[in-house]
């Protein structure tokens, strides 16, 4: 694999999704041949939970078929559907269609310049404006943790339901604890361009809400006792083994990407610019690596010279979903500082495997456009 982008015409990616050892994974497959069991709570599904549990500290979280439907079973069983729900504009797009598939109307809370993280003080200022919101829906951004504590206290205050995104915010740690044990529920996505995944995936936690969580997940019934309205947003146990075969190389993937990060912030040293600040007590899983020009016109700039190198870096997260053209005029209300990092950001090509020589040719063509 090392090298490949330099010696064929392979265009660079952002990411390369992680593959697990063949046999790990071969081996799970001939057990679910023996069992002839491929879904509906089996045995690898419940095995990946109880493992997903133990590697992140929590309760077993529930899996589900996706991040994107496990959002909906949580803002769901949380009686949010079509509530207000404050979130922030600086994610990717799923976060936003979740909450809009629910009946949900949006509020849009501007993020911190600094941490690109919903901001707790523009959070506040949303209640006092609008009472009746019923829900906060932050993202732990690239896997960087939210302040959970200010955001917690004003969910508490203000009698809000509090449903982190933790999408990209698998094996992050905020004081020891991972970001997907904070907030009263919250989702991560195995998709398969994320650090961790079961190629489609995902899981939601809420410990209060654990019973309807189950129940939701499964069309709401067992048996022929009907509790809930429900939904299929089952794994499978396809994923599952997927899943299982990939955690454990997960930690080395998280130290092989913070190598990588290494290698970049020494080629890029010098130059102008700006990363999003972490806070203090974390331990990121340096899942992405973002930065932001000092403008957008350096960003295209840049952009179209790795473009013309055969190099796929991603706006990550452009455009700031408060301008997104579908949205009825009234929920597009200005965010400047989600809307000047959308415009400034680029998240460079990374994953564990990058070969050190690609970091090099990426680094390069970033500076160079600096000059002239
Ligand atoms: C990936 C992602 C999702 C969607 O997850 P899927 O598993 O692809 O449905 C939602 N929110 C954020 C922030 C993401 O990065």
């Amino acid at each position: 694999m090392s090298g490949t982008r330099i010696t064929d015409n392979t265009p660079m990616a952002v990411t390369r999704s992680r593959l697990p050892d063949r046999d790990d994974f071969y081996r799970l497959l001939d057990g679910i041949f023996e069992r002839g069991w491929l879904t509906n709570n089996g045995l690898c599904v419940r095995n990946l939970e109880r493992e997903l549990g133990l590697f992140l500290g929590t309760e077993p979280p529930l899996a589900c078929v996706n991040g994107t439907v496990a959002l909906m079973l949580a803002l769901h069983v949380a009686g949010l559907d079509g509530k207000k729900v404050a979130l922030t504009p600086y994610t990717y797009v799923a976060t936003l269609s979740a909450l809009l598939w629910q009946g949900c109307r949006p509020v849009f809370v501007d993020v911190n310049p600094a941490t690109l993280c919903l901001d707790p003080a523009k959070l506040d200022e949303a209640f006092e404006r609008e009472p009746d919101i019923a829900g906060v829906l932050p993202v732990h951004i690239y896997g960087m943790a939210c302040d959970v504590e200010k955001i917690g206290e004003i969910c508490s205050r203000r009698g809000a339901v509090c449903l982190y995104d933790g999408a990209q915010a698998f094996a992050s740690w905020l004081h020891g604890r991972s970001l997907l044990d904070y907030g009263d529920l919250s989702i991560c996505s195995f998709h398969a361009t994320k650090l961790f995944h079961s190629a489609e995936g995902g899981c939601v936690l809420g410990a209060k809400y654990h019973e309807a969580l189950t129940r939701a997940r499964a069309f709401g019934h067992v048996g022929d006792t009907h509790y809930t309205l429900g939904i299929n947003a089952k794994m499978s146990e396809l994923n599952a083994a997927m899943g299982l075969a990939m955690l454990p190389g997960t930690q080395r993937e998280v130290e092989m990407r913070k190598n990588a990060h290494a290698a970049y912030d020494a080629l890029l040293d010098g130059l102008p610019l700006q990363r999003p600040e972490l806070l203090t007590g974390q331990d990121w899983n340096h899942a992405y690596y973002p930065v932001l020009f000092p403008s957008g016109k350096l960003r295209e700039k840049a952009l179209g010279a790795l473009l013309a190198r055969g190099i796929q870096p991603r706006r990550y997260f452009y455009p700031s979903l408060n301008t997104l053209p579908y949205l009825e005029a009234g929920l597009r209300r200005p965010c400047p500082a989600a809307e000047d990092a959308a415009g400034r950001v680029l998240c460079l090509p990374l994953y564990g495997e990058m070969p050190e020589a690609d970091i090099r040719l990426v680094s390069d063509v970033v500076r160079g456009a600096f000059s002239a």
